[in-house]
């Protein structure tokens, strides 16, 4: 494979830094967490007027009760590669900041806010690399395709509208802060209730009863002795270890009564390999195991309700050797002047949706730090932004211009 790595131009030769700070700032203002009025849909509307004022064809989609993503497109000349940037448009709430979370202050060149990092910084930077492929007139080999998306932080309602619609593109970048590395696998993620049935009676005479919560505690002490080993054994090189957490436990009525009913929320981080059904399985082999040496016991496990809308949450799988990764590579490389590390075992993103269900190969490389992410101090530095928009620009230049297969 060919890449040209000659006459890039120089991003920053047309936009400035005071440019890219104030756009930062105004998406920092527009609060857009699941406790706004319209959650995503004010910073979409001033996303899509943004772009279109700077002369970019962008329209809005409108996902579920209103809240629409952001589609922005470049168009290529059709001789090469076609390139999507996705990111979400959603944050976490604000809870305990110490921090105004919609005052974008700046100090000692960092932006702090709710969604500084994660990711209001990378969909700034997004913006600015459409915008400056606008006003340099380069004209990509395939299209450039922004996707500003709702719920990444809830059901991540907006790529799955993207993977079911007929957006497609060679290759994706989520924009999730990942520090000057990049990756190219992580765990799936599922959440599961396991329900305990019990029966009730009057705690004077438990014989009468069979008690859920103690139905619980074999369940979680079985999963400890027979699963644990099983999940340490298991190991992805790119996603990390197989595991799983006991969130929430809800069960019983009140002190004299025995439970009838008791609920375990847990959550499950699977590698390539697993399934969601595969992992359901194993969960409902402990059932039956239980039930086949107490005929007492009575349990089911089901999906979260409500925990997504119809599409599973599963690995990212994109091979090192796809041509979006070197690309990559070398685009960060020219700015840190060294070859950049893979990062291991990072959290679920809207990537695995992408490349599972769209079959688009999809990297995550975005601006800042992921450990500051949903912090009480999150902020973002105007360099690492700055950098960004440089590695997103040399990546364009570089993947867009390799002819198609
Ligand atoms: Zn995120």
């Amino acid at each position: 494979m060919i890449i040209l790595t000659t006459n890039l131009f120089d991003p920053r030769k047309h936009y400035s830094e005071d440019e890219l700070i104030s756009l930062t700032q105004s998406l920092i203002r527009i609060p857009s967490h699941k406790d706004t009025p319209g959650q995503e849909k004010e910073i979409a509307y001033f996303m899509n007027e943004y772009l279109k004022n700077h002369s970019i064809d962008s329209v809005l989609h409108p996902v579920i009760d209103e809240r629409p993503n952001v589609i922005a497109r470049i168009s290529g000349n059709g001789t090469g590669h076609s390139l999507m940037f996705n990111g979400h448009t959603d944050t976490v709430l604000p809870y305990n900041m110490t921090i105004d979370p919609y005052a974008a202050e700046i100090k000692d060149g960092k932006i702090y806010g709710r969604g500084a990092v994660d990711m209001k910084g990378a969909l700034a930077c997004f913006m600015m690399t459409l915008i400056i492929l606008r006003r340099t007139g380069f004209v990509p080999g395939g299209d450039v395709i922004f996707t500003g998306v709702i719920g990444e932080e809830g059901k991540s309602e907006g790529t799955e509208y993207i993977v079911k619609s007929d957006i497609r593109a060679d290759a994706a970048i989520v924009g999730e802060p990942s520090d000057y590395e990049y990756a190219v696998g992580h765990r799936g993620l599922e959440w599961f209730d396991v329900i305990i049935y019990g029966k009730a009676s009057h705690s004077g005479r438990p014989d009468k009863g069979v008690n859920a919560i103690e139905h619980a505690m074999t369940f979680i002490q079985r999963v400890k002795q027979d699963l644990y080993p099983v999940l340490k054994e298991k190991y992805d090189e790119y996603s990390g270890e197989s595991v799983m957490n006991f969130g929430t436990i809800t069960g019983g009525t009140e002190q004299s009564t025995v439970a009838d009913r008791c609920v375990i929320r847990l959550d499950r981080r699977y590698i390539p390999g697993e399934t969601k059904e595969s992992v359901m399985a194993e969960y409902q082999e402990i059932i039956d195991r239980i039930k086949a040496e107490d005929p007492t016991f009575s349990a089911e496990i089901r999906v979260t309700p409500d925990s997504l809308l119809e599409l599973y949450h599963p690995p990212l799988i994109t091979s090192v050797n796809e041509p979006i990764v070197s690309a990559l590579r070398e685009s960060i490389k020219d700015i840190i002047h060294r070859e950049p590390t893979i990062t291991r075992g990072i959290g679920w993103s809207d990537a695995g949706l992408l490349k599972t269900y769209a079959n688009i190969p999809t990297v995550v490389f975005g601006p800042g730090d992921l450990s500051l992410a949903h912090t009480e101090e999150e902020h973002v530095s105007t360099e690492d932004l700055m950098n960004a928009v440089d590695i997103y620009c040399h990546l364009v230049q570089r993947f867009t211009t390799l002819a198609p297969e």
